[in-house]
Formats: C-alpha cells, sequence, structure tokens
C-alpha cells in the first residue's frame, strides 16, 4: 500500500481546518452580529451568539458566530455585544407626510376631526413641498426606531417615493383615489386617472419601492368605482390597499347606503380574491373572518389608532386563531401620534388582554411576529422580507440592552414587547445598507428635516390662528 493517500489526505486535512485560510471563506459586504439573534421564522427561538452574512443587499447565510465566520470574512463586521438582532419593523398603514399634522387636533370624534380638521387642512396645505418635508419628517422617526418597511398612503406618491429612495426605506406606495375632491384632484376620474398613470410608468430599479393603488375606502368611493379599480390592479399585478370596516361611523353609512357591512360589501365586488391590503379591520363578524381566512386579504392592525379615534377593538385574537396573517401599522401621525411601531407592539399585546379579560392572549411572540413576519406576508412581501431568512433581502435592526431600563434581562421577547423601544434602536440596516448606525441616522440631515417640517408647521399653524 502506497503511503500517498495518507500523505494526502494530511495535506488536505491541514489546508481545510487553518483558520483563515483564504481560499475557504466566501468573502461578503457585511457581517452584522447579535448576542441574542431573532430571526422571526416560523417556530423559531432565540440564537444566542448568531451572526448574519449579508452580500449584494441580500442574506447569504443566518447561524451561529463560529459557524458564519468558518464560512464567511468580510471587512465589514457590526459588533452584536448586548445587542438584539432581527428583522426590521414592518408598518403596514400609514399615511406618512401626514406627520405634519401631528398634535393639531386631538380628542374629537372621527367626523369632526375628519371634517373639520383634516380635510379641510388637507385641502389648504397639501402640496409636493408639504408632501416632501413630511415624508422626509416621518423617514427620520422610522429609520430611527428601526422600521424598515412601510406600506403608505398618501397624496404625490412620486415626490415620497424620491424621498424614500433618498433615505433607503423599503415602500409600497398608493396612489390615493376617492370619490370626493382631495388634494390636487376634483373627484374621483382624476384621481384614479392618476393613479393609474403612476402604477403604469412609476420604476424603481432597485425594486424597493413599489405603486400601489390606494382606495380610500368602501364608504367613499362608489362600487362601480372600486370595481375599476379592482381591474386596474389585476391588470397590472400592481398591490392594492384600502381602509376596511374601521368605524362604527362607517358601518352605519355601509348599512344605510347599501344594506350590507363593508366586508361582505367588497367581497361582491370581488376584492377578497385579490391580495388587499385592508387597513383597521376592525369590525368583521365572524363569518366575514372565515371569508378573509379563505382570502388572500392582508389585514392590518392599528391599535393606536383606533384607541385615539374610538373606532373599537378589531377582533385579532379571532383572526389570528383562524391562521390569518394579520400586520401591524401606525396609521397617520394624526390619529396616533407618532410612527413608532414599538407602541403598536405593546398596545396590540395589551389591549386585547384588557378586553378580552383572557391575559394568555396576544402574548410578545405573537405580537413580534405582527410586526415583522406575518406583517410582510400581510403585504405581499413574504418571501422577500419579515425574517433573517437566506435568500431575503437584507432588512434588519439591532437594539442596545445596556439601559437600566431594560435590566435584568430574562427573555429578550419580553423585553422587546414590554419594556423596549425605538430609543433602544441603535441599527437600521434596508437592502444591505448601513442607514442607521450608533443611534444616527445617517441617511437624512436631521436639521434639514426639522428646519424643512418647521416651514409648513409654521403655514399651518398661522392658519390656524386666523381661524380663531
Ligand atoms: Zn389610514
Amino acid at each position: 500500500m502506497s503511503v500517498l493517500p495518507i500523505f494526502r489526505s494530511v495535506i488536505a486535512f491541514v489546508f481545510f481546518s487553518l483558520p483563515g485560510t483564504a481560499l475557504a471563506k466566501e468573502a461578503v459586504d457585511m457581517i452584522v452580529y447579535g448576542d441574542y439573534v431573532l430571526t422571526m421564522e416560523k417556530g423559531a427561538g432565540v440564537l444566542n451568539n448568531g451572526a448574519v452574512a449579508v452580500k449584494d443587499g441580500t442574506i447569504l447565510a443566518v447561524g451561529p458566530r463560529a459557524d458564519i465566520e468558518a464560512e464567511f470574512k468580510t471587512k465589514k463586521k457590526v459588533s452584536g455585544t448586548d445587542k438584539v438582532l432581527m428583522p426590521g419593523l414592518i408598518n403596514g398603514h400609514t399615511h406618512a407626510a401626514m406627520v405634519l399634522f401631528r398634535g393639531m387636533a386631538d380628542d374629537m370624534t372621527l367626523i369632526d376631526w375628519l371634517q373639520n380638521y383634516i380635510f379641510p387642512m388637507e385641502g389648504k396645505f397639501v402640496d409636493k413641498d408639504f408632501v416632501r418635508a413630511g415624508a422626509q419628517l416621518a423617514c427620520w422617526e422610522m429609520l430611527r426606531g428601526g422600521t424598515t418597511t412601510i406600506v403608505d398612503m398618501y397624496f404625490y406618491p412620486r415626490i415620497a417615493a424620491q424621498v424614500y429612495k433618498t433615505c433607503g426605506l423599503r415602500a409600497i406606495l398608493g396612489a390615493p383615489m376617492i370619490d370626493y375632491p382631495s388634494p390636487g384632484f376634483t373627484g374621483w376620474d382624476d384621481s384614479f386617472a392618476a393613479g393609474e398613470e403612476f402604477v403604469q410608468n412609476f420604476k424603481d430599479p432597485s425594486g424597493r419601492l413599489i405603486a400601489a393603488f390606494a382606495p380610500h375606502g368602501a364608504y367613499t368611493v362608489s362600487p362601480e368605482h372600486l370595481r375599476a379599480v379592482l381591474a386596474a390592479a389585476k391588470a397590472s399585478g400592481a398591490p392594492l390597499m384600502m381602509h376596511v370596516a374601521e368605524s362604527p361611523s362607517e358601518m352605519q353609512v355601509m348599512k344605510e347606503r347599501y344594506h350590507n357591512t363593508t366586508v361582505r360589501h367588497i367581497a361582491g365586488l370581488g376584492m377578497l380574491d385579490y391580495p388587499l391590503i385592508a387597513a383597521h379591520m376592525v369590525w368583521p363578524d365572524e363569518d366575514e373572518m372565515d371569508m378573509l381566512a379563505m382570502s388572500q386579504v392582508g389585514p392590518i392592525h392599528n391599535p393606536t389608532s383606533n384607541m385615539k379615534t374610538a373606532a373599537g377593538f378589531s377582533p385579532v385574537p379571532q383572526m389570528l386563531a383562524k391562521g390569518i396573517n394579520v400586520g401591524l401599522g401606525t396609521d397617520g401621525a394624526a390619529s396616533n401620534n407618532d410612527l413608532d411601531m414599538w407602541e403598536e407592539i405593546r398596545h396590540a399585546a395589551l389591549i386585547h388582554k384588557g378586553k378580552s379579560g383572557d391575559a394568555t392572549i396576544m402574548p410578545a411572540k405573537t405580537v413580534l411576529a405582527m410586526a415583522t413576519r406575518m406583517g410582510s406576508a400581510a403585504i405581499g412581501l413574504g418571501d422577500v422580507v419579515g425574517t433573517l431568512s437566506t435568500g431575503k433581502r437584507a432588512d434588519m435592526i439591532q437594539l442596545i440592552l445596556t439601559s437600566p431600563r431594560l435590566a435584568p434581562l430574562y427573555d429578550v421577547e419580553s423585553h422587546l414587547v414590554y419594556v423596549a423601544g425605538s430609543r433602544d434602536v441603535v441599527t437600521t440596516i434596508i437592502d444591505g445598507q448601513m442607514v442607521m448606525r450608533n443611534g444616527k441616522v445617517r441617511s437624512l440631515d436631521r436639521a434639514k428635516v426639522i428646519q424643512d417640517a418647521k416651514v409648513q408647521a409654521d403655514k399651518i399653524r398661522a392658519a390656524l390662528e386666523a381661524e380663531k
């Protein structure tokens, strides 16, 4: 027997087991670490001392630190000491630029608020400059708090898209359509035409920004018009979003006008056969929840807004029990009054316990999934973001757990839901781009964001004063 094979295997052993052997490792753009890694994949727990390898904006691998370091090399390492690494948060329903109306009108009925403040102020002030300044301000707040994807429904979506392109946010931008006069439009015809034009012509080579249709609601858009927009959505394949069964006043209008509930009404129009992003969904009945479970609809729970406008309590625990992917959203900051997803997470975990008298419902793990994995599925991006998984886009955040407010630490998921918040987020990465590091948003000029918002707010304040 020749000794050569033995010699060869010894060589091979030495060669492949040498630590740091360049040939054996794949170069990646970035390795992000976490003392605690939550992939948020279904059934996954907390991975201690883990890491994620990122290349070309995509997650190449997730695993224990030692495994990732054995397989990949990089010049850019993002420390995970005392940090949680998890997917970025998904805000499934907002009107970002409305941050400029934050705190303008509170503590009034939904109708009073809408008809006497929001609609008149939108008519007077919402133009391209308003949307640019508002979207910037919103973007800063969202990136600071770890939100990486939003579903945005607001006027001048092209202007908002320019802002999101610069600041690095991932967004589905819904062109608003309504039967009544609205900023830039006289009514349905021109708002629908502009929406169709936007969806057909808007292109984002990065794939991060997606144009969508956003009819306001079934009580503000006629059945014929909803049919038209559904047909347009089907023809283009673009996402479709709408407020659905939000408030008792909406349900009353639907009953008087159509002798029907909102969900049954839109089911009759075929809207449940399309992946509709359905904001609020406060008032589906038992049968309607069964219909939703069989549909492609993604309900978005907005607990803070629903409480503030006294819209009611969405039957989220029941929808989840039926296997529906329910996402979370902030709604606009005019009815919230911020864009902080950690507050939505906490409210979602708390209000249903309080209402039902059952402290076991909406556990921390479930609510975190609503803000990540389930949220991504609800908005049609389940294959793209929402978990730290090989092949998905690299949208992720780190929170630091060193504040005395977070001590002691027994259970990471518990802390994320019941204690932690935006101020604990230190890193925000979207599409592999580091848009916030060490708590500093890098993709926006903070002073300019504040100054541009002030210019708009000064105009609004003057108008409010003049009306007194
Ligand atoms: Zn809304």
